[in-house]
């Protein structure tokens, strides 16, 4: 009887423990991946991300059809349509990688009861995250709410495990179960196209994710530590989109780094970009012991914040990076066209949006949501809510960045705000930097004094 691998945030061959078992089990393999736009509580995708899953879906399913497998495509509530896949090409086993938003795993748990209460072998297996979010606490048993400790943890329990390799052959099934076609899914905008940028700059799937792994770790690792803040740099990995969609491992990320820095070389530039996993670990444990992080302050005390009523003129100038500070604009402005922005310049306009405007966290995080083509539902609530002090490990409300110092600071020579706002010096900022910032401190003062 076949094996069923259900893909979901892992759209690759190599270290998919999943697919591993199913190779390993010596029947045909058949891979599926479900668009499941329907079950409540799972977060609709934004534009960018869709562009990015349609690619990657493509990518995975030639893959997978040159080893002799297939990717089946349906579209519907996971509870109802992997079942009838079941029935519909008799499986005797389903395997799949978890996932830990709040909404999947009670899907994934009714699921996996069902199905095996019908005699089908059912094994989820961990290859998201090095740590699972569940194995990594404090002396009291609670999760962890600060990131230097949680780190510290983590790296005191055992090491995660060394990547898998990828299936050279699988068998494939003897009649091909019918799949939607990806096209008519409508994953790609069309009516008005605005992929232009994004087809420049990225190419989605697995095999473009490892050669721009190795690119990183031959050419750039070195440089890492003293240029990752610089937007105009390009010393970062750009390999968030890659992890955010699973075309990469983060087990094969970290051994691939850890190799690369063994030679002593890059000891504290990888250091520093095994930590930034940490963060990517971090956030995941904070959604999955709280599941509600893009809706709900991690700090209860933030409900009392006094946000003005919203002036959709300002969050509008802000989308579209008009708001007449050139740091800003620059960012927004490469966030529209390549769905991509450097973390500092996130730190800088999420910082202008929640204090300088005054608009609810919120707001940003959805529009980054939209907009990013590596939209994460744990990294994006809990940047933003760090970033807007509400979260956990949060920037102290108080440090609110001057946006002209922060790009005096990393953009000294103006190279990033020349590449995408070069007219934004011209215009006059939208609201006054200096009074807006205290009007920001006195709400949090306002909140403070609500307690
Ligand atoms: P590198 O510096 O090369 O880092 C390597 C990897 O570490 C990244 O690919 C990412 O997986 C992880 N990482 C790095 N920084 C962080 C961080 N602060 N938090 C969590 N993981 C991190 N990252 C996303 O992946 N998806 C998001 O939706 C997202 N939204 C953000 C929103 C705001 C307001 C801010 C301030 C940051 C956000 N980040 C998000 C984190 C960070 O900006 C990006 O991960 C990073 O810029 C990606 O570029 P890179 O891969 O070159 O990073």
């Amino acid at each position: 009887s076949p094996s069923l691998v259900w893909f979901r945030d892992d759209l690759r061959l190599a270290d998919h423990p999943a697919l591993r078992a199913a190779a390993d089990r010596d029947e045909p393999v058949i891979g599926v991946y479900l668009l499941d736009e329907v079950s409540p509580g799972v977060r609709a995708l934004g534009g960018a991300a869709r562009w990015w899953l349609h690619h990657s879906l493509a990518s995975l399913r030639d893959r997978l059809t040159d080893r002799g497998s297939t990717l089946v495509l349906r579209r519907g509530a996971a509870s109802d349509v992997l079942p009838a896949l079941v029935a519909e090409t008799g499986a005797g086993a389903v395997f799949w990688n978890r996932r830990y938003g709040g909404a999947e795993r009670k899907i994934d748990a009714a699921l996996k009861a069902a199905l095996r209460e019908d005699g089908i072998e059912v094994r989820s297996f961990g290859a998201s995250l090095l740590f699972e979010p569940w194995t990594v606490r404090t002396g009291a048993g609670t999760p962890y709410s600060v990131f230097t400790p949680f780190w510290k943890a983590c790296l005191d329990v055992p090491a995660p495990r060394a990547p898998l390799p990828e299936p050279r052959a699988l068998a494939g099934p003897s009649t091909h179960p019918a799949s939607d076609a990806l096209e008519d899914w409508g994953l790609l905008p069309t009516d008005p196209d605005w992929a232009g940028g994004l087809r420049e700059r990225w190419e989605p799937g697995e095999p473009a994710a490892r050669a721009r792994l190795r690119e990183f770790l031959d050419d750039d690792l070195g440089d890492y530590d003293r240029a990752r803040d610089e937007p105009a740099a390009g010393a970062t990995s750009l390999l968030s989109p890659r992890l955010r969609w699973g075309e990469l491992s983060p087990h094969t990320v970290w051994s691939e780094t850890l190799e690369a820095a063994g030679t002593g070389r890059h000891a504290a530039s990888a250091h520093r970009f095994l930590s930034e996993l940490g963060w990517r670990e971090f956030a995941w444990h904070t959604l999955f012991h709280f599941p509600e992080l893009a809706t709900r302050n991690w700090r209860a005390a933030f409900d009392a914040f006094p946000w003005p009523r919203l002036q959709p003129s300002h969050l509008r100038a802000w989308q579209q990076g008009r708001t007449g500070v050139p740091m800003v604009d620059a960012g927004m402005r490469e966030l529209w066209r390549t769905g991509y922005m450097h973390n500092r310049v996130r730190m800088v306009t999420a910082s202008f949006l929640t204090k300088n405007l005054l608009i609810d966290w919120r707001r940003g995080e959805q529009w980054f949501w939209d907009t990013l083509v590596d939209a994460d539902a744990a990294n994006n609530p809990f940047n933003w809510q760090w970033a807007a002090g509400s979260g956990a490990d949060a920037a102290p409300y108080f440090r609110i960045f001057n946006p002209q110092r922060q790009a005096e600071r990393f953009d000294p020579h103006g190279e990033y705000v020349g590449r995408w706002a070069p007219d934004s010096a011209e215009r006059e900022p939208i609201v006054d930097l200096a009074d807006s910032r205290r009007a920001a401190l006195d709400a949090y003062d306002a909140m403070k004094r609500a307690r």
